[in-house]
């Protein structure tokens, strides 16, 4: 079996959903007491959180650079970054190890495509939503994403990040997710992206009344079939 190396921490609430997902489908596809070979390099988010915020792009992927680099050290054979909106610098992250990265744009792309989607809504924090880099590595796998309205984007970004990251969830919260989905939905989405690692803390992506892919989901499938290949 290869070792994951997963950069977590961003939050720590989607990289504990990150760790079992991944022991349980190696477990279920091993059977037994097989486990998965697992480092998770969990890093403090409160400094990354700022940098996103300040639009300190470059300072942030440096730090998870060198995140990767030490799992590279630590042995693993892949590197994963457990978060969607940290991919806005999974080029510079690329770039400082001889791992392959495991994109979860590529999981993603892999999942819509599956099932012939072509209009999903993306559902994610702002820098996802609003920021290019996840909806034209969708375009350029022929995937035509649309993004919530601004109110809306707006009330999502905050869910995540008072809320969600901090382990809170709330019925409020999860109706004006569902709220959100519906608008999309009359607007002729196909489908929606759970694009933000803790949005299924707030229902099961089968429950979003439009056909749903949690990118955590398939993040971890994907993970675990380069370990097990
Ligand atoms: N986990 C998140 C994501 O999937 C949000 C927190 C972050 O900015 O990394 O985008």
């Amino acid at each position: 079996m290869r070792t994951i190396g997963l950069i977590g921490g961003m939050s720590w609430q989607s990289s504990k959903i990150y760790y079992e997902r991944i022991n349980q489908l190696v477990a279920d596809r091993r059977g037994g007491a097989t486990s998965a070979q697992l480092i998770v390099n969990s890093l403090d988010f409160a400094p990354i959180a700022r940098m996103q915020s300040e639009g300190r792009w470059k300072e942030a992927g440096a730090v998870l650079a060198n995140a990767a680099q030490s799992l590279e050290r630590a042995g693993a054979d892949v590197i994963a970054i457990g978060a969607n909106t940290m991919h806005k610098v999974a080029t510079q992250v690329m770039a400082s190890v001889r791992l392959p990265l495991i994109h979860i744009g590529d999981t993603l792309a892999a999942g819509l495509r599956a099932d012939a989607r072509s209009r999903p809504l993306l559902l994610g924090t702002r820098y996802t939503m609003e920021d290019p880099f996840m909806v034209d590595h969708l375009a350029n796998k022929g995937i035509g994403a649309l993004a919530p309205d601004r109110t809306d984007r707006e009330a999502l970004h905050a869910i995540i990040y008072d809320e969600l990251i901090k382990g809170v969830v709330t019925d409020k919260s999860r109706d004006m997710v569902h709220a959100i989905i519906d608008r999309s939905a009359a607007r002729e989405a196909d489908s929606v992206i759970f694009g933000c690692t803790e949005i299924g803390m707030l229902f099961p992506s089968t429950h979003a009344g439009l056909p749903g892919y949690d990118t955590l989901e398939l993040h971890a499938e994907a993970l675990v079939d380069f370990a097990l290949a």
